[in-house]
């Protein structure tokens, strides 16, 4: 097997690579990035977890043109929450490119997306509906638009958004790649692959024996009544680092919160009735390990990938197989090991033995924790509740670390473009065009990235200098 310093890929595709600890390709990108890289149409189907982001996000950063102004690469995902992941996966892939990768999706202002297509942006990643109607007011510059991905294709049709995939897909130039994406092939998948994808190759990634072997499944009998108690008895006995409680709608996650909050449990919840904003804060939060555990819908069930979560519970058990599969998915992943409870009431005992079928494998009945083994377990429980969690480091940051955001306050209304601040910030002592980053020139202010640590030192100079002419306020800029 290649490592990924000996494949064909530009140095500064690699050097992000060498930082993200991506040393040995994983299965998908194995077969996929050879492909994807000779622009043939590919329909994948692999899980979650697979590393299948970076499967299309690698060959898209290398293959994308830095010069081209227009957005080359359109990414479509079924949710925000996934839009927000895989834009933060590809800005890391191509930092050193220098490559802009922006997210659009609802309840966002449609004003400040329409500046940002506007702008010199590489690639868009985004949810069906907001694209679409970004491209039916003219807003979005479809003419140069190279390569496409639709991902998780079967949640789309779940979800009703086929037909919004379908429409903006007619509005995309025919000279493309396209790439389609999906943990299962139904009939319609396929119905939708044959129409719009040329001559595609099938990549198929089976869940590996020792992948499915990862995760314990097991189920405790109880009435819904019963259900408040036995969750806490559970989380004091398995009494873990990170966990998701799964429940069916939002007013449950609700409650179910308001009942661990009572309790003193590091929670917060996440479900569609949240806005957006504390939606993305809170999953940020959740993935720094910011607190323990996670209340929510099937929302946080797909694609969304935290490191080290080790308990996840079904506090109502999954209407679908397939949203089961999802759901524990978020546990036993990159080698570690996990465990899925579910809590079955009577009313539900008798969909177990399909959805075994449908996972291929047991899950096994456990009896409710006795009282005297949460009552042992109670002491660790305790002072694992007092322990400041550890903030986790993501993989952004990693990436991130040398680089600083410089604000300015000007933009176009001062008649500024992208050379006028590369051309004085590199006739700084020692900068050269290799040091800034992306560039982002709004009305009146513009942010640019300065790398390699050099962020400070250009701060400093940049306080007594003129662009083009105009004396501009310089600062840090806020997240
Ligand atoms: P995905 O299936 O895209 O959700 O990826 C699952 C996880 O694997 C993510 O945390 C990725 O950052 C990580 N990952 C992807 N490719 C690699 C690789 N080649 N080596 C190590 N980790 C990887």
């Amino acid at each position: 097997m290649k490592k990924f310093n000996e494949y064909n890929l530009s140095e500064d595709i690699k050097q992000s690579l060498e930082v993200l600890h991506y040393t040995d390709p994983t299965e998908v990108q194995q077969k996929v990035i050879p492909l994807a890289l000779k622009k043939i149409d590919l329909i994948v189907k692999s899980r979650t977890g697979s590393g299948k982001t970076a499967s299309f996000g690698i060959p898209i950063c290398e293959l994308i043109d830095w010069e081209e102004n227009k957005v080359q690469a359109l990414i479509l995902t079924p949710t925000r929450e996934l839009a927000e992941q895989v834009k933060e996966e590809l800005i890391s892939i191509g930092r050193f490119k220098r490559l802009n990768v922006i997210s659009i999706y609802g309840k966002q202002p449609f004003e400040k997306q329409k500046l940002a297509l506007k702008q010199k942006t590489h690639v868009v990643v985004g949810t069906p509906g907001r694209v679409l109607d970004h491209i039916e007011k003219g807003t979005f510059p479809l003419d140069k638009i190279k390569y496409t991905v639709i991902d998780e294709a079967d949640e789309m049709l779940n979800r009703g958004f086929i037909d919004q995939v379908e429409s903006i897909i007619q509005t995309l130039p025919k000279d493309r790649v396209t790439s389609v994406y999906s943990a299962t092939y139904t009939d319609e998948i396929e119905n939708l692959c044959h129409t719009y994808l040329k001559n595609p190759k099938k990549v198929v990634i089976e869940a590996k024996e020792h992948q499915i072997n990862l995760i314990s499944h097991s189920f405790i009998h109880c009435n819904e009544k019963e259900k408040v108690l036995l969750l806490k008895d559970i989380t004091i006995v398995e009494n873990p680092d990170s966990c998701i409680v799964f429940c069916n709608t939002q007013d449950k996650v609700d409650d179910v919160y308001k009942e661990l909050r009572k309790s003193n449990y590091s929670c917060n919840k996440i479900h569609g009735g949240l806005i957006q904003k504390d939606r993305l804060s809170i999953m940020e939060d959740y993935k720094r390990g910011s607190f323990r555990y996670l209340v929510a819908t099937d929302l946080a069930a797909r694609g969304i990938d935290v490191e080290n979560i080790n308990l996840i519970i079904n506090y109502d058990f999954p209407f679908k197989e397939e949203n089961y599969v999802h759901r524990t998915g978020r546990t036993g992943r990159a080698g570690k090991y996990g465990k899925a409870i579910s809590l079955i009431t009577p009313k539900e005992k008798q969909s177990i033995s399909s959805f075994e079928n449908y996972i291929g494998i047991n899950i096994t009945f456990e009896d409710p924790p006795s009282k005297e083994t949460v009552a042992k377990a109670h002491t660790l429980f305790k002072e694992k509740m007092k322990e400041v969690s550890k903030r986790k480091v993501m993989k952004a940051d990693l990436v991130n670390k040398d680089i600083m955001k410089l604000y300015f306050n000007g933009g176009k209304k001062k008649k500024l473009r992208a050379v006028d601040f590369v051309g004085t910030i590199t006739s700084i002592d020692g900068v050269t065009g290799e040091d800034i980053g992306i560039i982002s020139i709004q009305e009146t202010t513009t942010y640019v990235d300065i790398l390699n640590g050099k962020g400070n030192y250009v701060l400093k100079e940049m306080r007594n200098m003129t662009i083009k002419g105009k004396q501009l306020k310089v600062h840090k800029a806020k997240e």
